[in-house]
């Protein structure tokens, strides 16, 4: 039967006066809908033409499938369709301004994705002989002189393979470094009540025990509240600065000079490097070790985009502890990989390994790219104008959404906004539906949880003015829309391809398996 009549669509339908008809095909104009691959996909289909493999015995025993696997195929040009119709339903920063605090979606320069194209740095193996990737190494090596100068560190290990990582390895450095001195007893993490979810998660994962530390009422960590809880049990803290609050901690030093004394280490968590890059050392706050997400500071794609990529620089105290393989640059120029501990070699402390090879080559070529082609005033200049864009959106909006923090100062990269003032009825969530049918994909919600219904906007400086005050425009007049009691608000989003989901019911009764199996039913 035809589509058409199915639908009960007529020409005359589509008049200027009426309401906008239904599509026979779900389609919205340009807009495609696109099912699963499993339901317009068959086990007979391929993009390829395989030739008849030849009968002979199988040597797979017991191993050998019984049924067939029910893969669903496509041609080649149903295959591209299918993903390229996915992937216009999907945000991009190639599209417009992507808001999400602590996640600094930046601009990614296509210089950088020149140089990781370089067949010398795409196409080569991590197993192959040392000397035939000496190019490759160097960058490594170049990348990690740059991480440490830019810090003030004493070390890097570059192979963690993103900011989570990276908290990972920074807390083995610190426990191999108590287990050496033997005080491997102090179990104990201290953690920000505004810390990232992540913090807290990589303590526990190490073994440690986490306290929170509460926050002032201007948004920064409780000096004192964490100088009390300082002791004979507590193996370090963990911090972020700036902070999630999108504030900078002035008391860093004064902290970390209170941990040393107490016998701790200070962990710092360094996705918000790219508010102070250029201009803030760590090292000179005290600092023994600290990640850094290449994909947030130094512009390597992230989210849907590519893989992340989390260095970690560590003080002259935990450098001996840091994980192999790494780079050594001889005085003849030659780079060596360090890959096994060997005792009486200045090395036979490390902790192990991270990962299988040396971390995310294509990331380094990349943020390495990044840094040379910024050098040191433009990588100063990126933190001075993600700051000032950050400013720009927290003062133009201050009026019109509750900005708890905004009288403690100029905020750093990115401006907090709570749902406090929204009249009754109307949340965070709300204002960040009705984002999306403005064309914009929703700040970070709910995050910290310090302030109540948290909206986390970070711009970044790769944003133009006239971006920025669309987006002003855009977020100001749906809370002036919530303010007005809108309940069309309540339905947001109107336009996306998808609809407001049940968020609760996805929570508690997920479905996460694609249960009906007609392929490979149809196949036996
Ligand atoms: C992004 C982020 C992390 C985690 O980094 P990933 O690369 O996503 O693992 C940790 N802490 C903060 C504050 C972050 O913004």
């Amino acid at each position: 039967m035809n589509a058409i009549n199915q639908s009960g669509w007529k020409p005359e339908m589509n008049t200027a006066e009426g309401a906008a008809p239904a599509t026979s095909t779900g389609n919205r104009a340009l807009m495609l809908e696109e099912a699963l691959i499993f339901e317009i996909g068959t086990t007979e289909t391929t993009g390829v033409d395989l030739p008849e493999t030849p009968k002979g015995a199988s040597r797979l025993g017991s191993l050998a499938r019984a049924k067939p696997i029910g893969l669903p195929g496509l041609s080649e040009p149903e295959t591209v369709r299918h993903y390229t119709r996915l992937s216009r339903q999907n945000y991009a920063i190639d599209l417009g301004l992507f808001p999400l605090g602590s996640c600094t979606m930046k601009h990614n320069p296509r210089l950088n994705e020149r140089m990781a194209r370089l067949p010398g740095f795409a196409d080569i193996h991590p197993l192959q002989p040392v000397d035939t990737v000496q190019g490759a190494l160097g960058v490594i090596n170049e990348l990690a002189v740059w991480l440490i100068e830019l810090t003030g560190m004493h070390g890097v290990a570059m192979s963690p393979k993103a900011g989570a990582h990276g908290e990972l390895c920074g807390i083995l450095c610190i426990k191999a470094a108590l287990e050496a001195r033997g005080e491997g007893h102090r179990k104990v993490v201290l953690v920000p009540e505004s810390a990232h979810g992540t913090n807290p998660a990589t303590a526990a994962f190490a073994g440690f025990t986490v306290e929170n530390i509460p926050a002032t009422a201007e948004g920064r960590v409780d000096t004192e509240a964490l100088k009390a809880r300082l002791g004979p049990d507590v193996a370090g803290v963990m911090i972020t600065n700036p902070n999630t609050c999108g504030l900078f901690e002035r008391d860093l030093k004064i902290i970390s000079d209170a941990v040393h004394e107490a016998g701790g280490y200070v962990y710092c968590d360094g996705a918000n490097f790219n508010a102070i890059v250029g201009r803030v050392r760590p090292g000179d706050l005290g600092v023994d070790a600290m990640h850094i997400n290449l994909h947030k500071t130094f512009s390597t794609p992230h989210g849907g985009g590519g893989p992340g990529s989390g260095p970690v620089v560590l003080s002259e105290a935990l450098a001996p502890f840091g994980p192999l393989p790494f780079t050594a640059r001889h005085a003849d120029g030659h780079i060596q990989l360090v890959e096994e501990e060997t005792v009486g070699e200045d090395h036979p402390h490390s902790f192990g390994r991270m990962t299988a090879f040396h971390g995310q080559m294509g990331m380094f070529t990349r943020a390495l790219t990044y840094i040379l082609s910024h050098g040191a005033d433009g990588l100063a200049q990126v933190a001075g104008d993600a700051v000032l864009n950050a400013n720009y959106v927290l003062r133009r909006l201050e009026g019109v959404l509750d900005a708890p923090f905004a009288k403690s100062g100029h905020c750093m990269h990115e401006a907090l906004f709570s749902d406090d003032g929204l009249p009754a009825g109307f949340s965070t969530l709300d204002i960040a539906k009705g984002l999306i049918d403005e064309g914009f994909h929703p700040m970070t919600v709910y995050f910290p949880l310090v302030v109540h219904g948290a909206m986390l906007v970070e711009p970044t400086e790769t944003e133009s003015k006239a971006a920025l005050d669309q987006f002003i425009g855009a977020l100001g007049s749906i809370a002036e829309r919530a303010k007005a009691g809108d309940a069309s608000l309540k339905a947001a989003p109107h336009y996306a391809p998808r609809r407001r989901l049940d968020e609760t019911l996805a929570a508690r009764k997920p479905v996460l398996v694609w249960k009906e199996a007609p392929l490979a039913a149809a196949a036996e």
